[in-house]
């Protein structure tokens, strides 16, 4: 499939991805718990021009974080649901959360991170990579991703 689509609760902002993502992580961090009120977020990092905006325009909305770097959540500007984020300040590149997919089941974790502080009922699916914190990326995503992540950064 090329193109996945998605939006917010109320219809307001609807948006597609154009291809794949780069690698998609499942992230069990406290912040991420704090951020969604659950146990984990799904992030599929993607170009944020392969992101095509239908319908509405996310707002940031800075919010503080363990490390201290820069975080925006994007949401909408009606419903306040968190469509995507931008962390560290990296314009050409979008976390977008999977849950706000039409199909969320269409996209997988290739990794999941921060499983120090996982939810100990949470069970990790065998033979997928997890770290206890955050990874090495140029050793676990697949060279044509790190190209586009280069491509991404140079620019
Ligand atoms: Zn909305
Ligand atoms: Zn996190």
């Amino acid at each position: 499939m090329d193109a996945y689509p998605g939006g917010c609760a109320c219809g307001v902002v609807r948006y597609r991805l154009t291809s794949v993502p780069m690698f998609v992580h499942c992230c069990h961090c406290r912040d991420c718990q704090r951020q969604t009120g659950s146990a984990f977020v799904l992030n599929a990092l993607i170009e944020t021009n392969r992101i095509a905006i239908d319908s509405g325009c996310p707002e940031a909305v800075p919010v503080p974080t363990d490390s201290g770097r820069p975080h925006d959540i994007y949401r909408c500007p009606k419903c306040g649901t968190a469509v995507w984020s931008d962390y560290g300040h990296r314009p050409k590149l979008r976390f977008v959360r999977v849950g706000t997919l039409d199909d969320p089941s269409a996209i997988e974790p290739d990794v999941h991170i921060y499983t120090r502080s996982r939810l100990p009922w949470i069970a990790l699916p065998q033979g997928k990579s997890a770290f206890a914190e955050y990874y090495d990326s140029a050793r676990l995503w697949p060279a044509a991703s790190l190209a586009r992540r280069q491509a991404v950064m140079s620019g």
